[in-house]
């Protein structure tokens, strides 16, 4: 154990991955398990892993990657952390992120830079970004992040590993920091199919302290890793391959296509023709949820409070503006904007909507197909720089992964070849709750 984090602490001098390294207690958490001898059974027995750091974590500093949170320490777990630790993984950190899960590089953190392992000048996505590079680099095997709209897959995508957003409900937000509530899904990073599997199915079911966790059963998600696709319909949809999709990341998604057609698949067109609202319709809906579930950020309650502050609305106004970034600022902005009397309908009502017709076209979809298959992002991992200035090119990556949380689906993302050296991912879209199929038809690429 200790020799885990003396090499993780080596390796994160350039990956930047962690915001939190948890030594003391990690080291001892992993000599419990030694000394009462490693469950030979259970392949997550012993494993370290990482946690988002907008994951409450009892005891341990939990930031979100804000100034707002700069020295908060929890007084409870989150479910999904408290089931990872129970099933005798080790959590040895906490990971760098976009202040709030607000963004797509990690470049939003308040604290550090953190940097594409196969390419330290490349961004590792975000807002999971300190999750996925600090698996992507071997400092963990494997890593928990959330996903509002894209937030587990892009960077798997960026870092060439394995990420997985479950079904909307299949896995407990407790003590998920909340930015949009009703598209906020907890995850899996790993190297593998079989590994994350198996870390899903440690982490799933419902939960009373989340009503919106499912009731449903939660199968060994692993339970049909090795039964191929032979006989599965898998739908392309040509939203997904158009405009604005770097022609080096397609070829491999249609190579993808011929290998599964190769496996005993059947590949067909399909359309999911309001694709192009999504990014729109997402940002009037994740910010409004976002500026409501924010107004707890006040000074009193949680966290940093401005010094010198005249009286309570001057307490509210300068800790909110010294301690929030500008990308948080500009969601809280747009949300309240949407949510106002006179802009309701001409906005949030209207967005609604959009999700709806959105729902609708992957429910017509899944009537003829069993899985669709589509890039993750447009590109591979960019610049460090390139893009944080300009969030209109920022917010347009995340247009293949919206649509899935906007209908709440399960979707994956696995490595599907290189692109001048740097890895491209591709996404596996399924049913509600079929998990199973997503990691059987994953496992049977990999
Ligand atoms: N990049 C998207 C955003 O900034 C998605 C973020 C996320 O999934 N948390 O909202």
């Amino acid at each position: 154990a200790k020799q885990t984090i003396a090499n993780m602490k080596e390796t994160d001098k350039d990956v930047q991955a962690f915001i939190t390294i948890n030594e003391d207690e990690a080291i001892s958490a992993a000599e419990k398990i030694d000394a009462a001898g490693v469950d030979e059974q259970n392949i997550l027995s012993g494993i370290p892993v990482g946690i988002k750091d907008n994951l409450v974590t009892k005891g341990v500093k939990t930031t979100a990657a804000s100034k707002m949170l700069g020295n908060f320490k929890p007084i409870y777990t989150a479910t999904a952390v408290q089931k990872l630790t129970d099933a005798g993984m080790v959590m040895v950190g906490k990971t760098n992120m976009d202040e709030f899960a607000m963004g797509g590089s990690t470049e939003n953190s308040a604290f550090k830079t953190t940097k594409n392992p196969w390419d330290y000048t490349k961004v590792p996505g975000g807002s999971s970004g300190g999750s996925a590079a600090a698996v992507a680099s071997g400092q963990v095997l494997g890593a928990l992040g959330s996903d509002t709209g894209g937030s587990i897959r892009q960077p798997a995508s960026f870092n060439g590993i394995v990420g997985m957003k479950p079904t909307y409900g299949r896995v407990s937000r407790w003590g998920l920091i909340a930015f949009g509530s009703s598209f906020d899904q907890i995850g899996p990073f790993t190297k593998t199919v079989a590994d994350n599997a198996a870390m899903l199915t440690a982490i799933a079911g419902q939960d009373q302290h989340d009503l919106t966790s499912s009731d449903k059963a939660v199968p060994n998600f692993a339970e049909k890793l090795d039964a191929g696709v032979a006989g599965m319909t898998i739908g392309l949809p040509t939203e997904y391959l158009g405009e604005g999709v770097d022609d080096s990341v397609k070829q491999l998604i249609l190579a993808a296509a011929k290998t599964y057609e190769q496996l005993g698949a059947k590949v067909v067109e399909v359309s999911l023709p309001h694709t192009r609202y999504g990014v729109a319709a997402y940002y009037i809906l994740s910010s409004s949820e976002a500026s409501s579930n924010l107004q707890r950020f006040d000074g009193i309650r949680y966290g940093f409070r401005a010094d010198n502050t005249k009286n309570l609305e001057d307490i509210y106004v300068q800790t909110r503006s010294q301690g929030f970034g500008d990308e948080v600022k500009r969601r809280i902005m747009l949300g309240t904007y949407s949510l106002s009397a006179g802009f309701y309908d001409a906005y949030f009502k209207k967005a609604a909507q959009v999700r709806t017709l959105m729902i609708n076209d992957y429910t017509e979809v899944f009537k003829n197909v069993d899985l669709i298959l589509a890039p993750t992002a447009p590109t591979t991992a960019y610049a460090l720089g390139a893009e944080v200035n300009d969030p209109m090119t920022m917010y347009m990556n995340d247009a293949m992964t919206i649509p899935v949380n906007m209908a709440g689906l399960p979707g994956l993302s696995m490595p599907v070849g290189f692109a001048d050296g740097m890895p491209v991912g591709m996404q596996l879209i399924g049913r509600p709750f079929d998990e199973v199929t997503v990691y059987q038809a994953a496992n049977a690429f990999e």
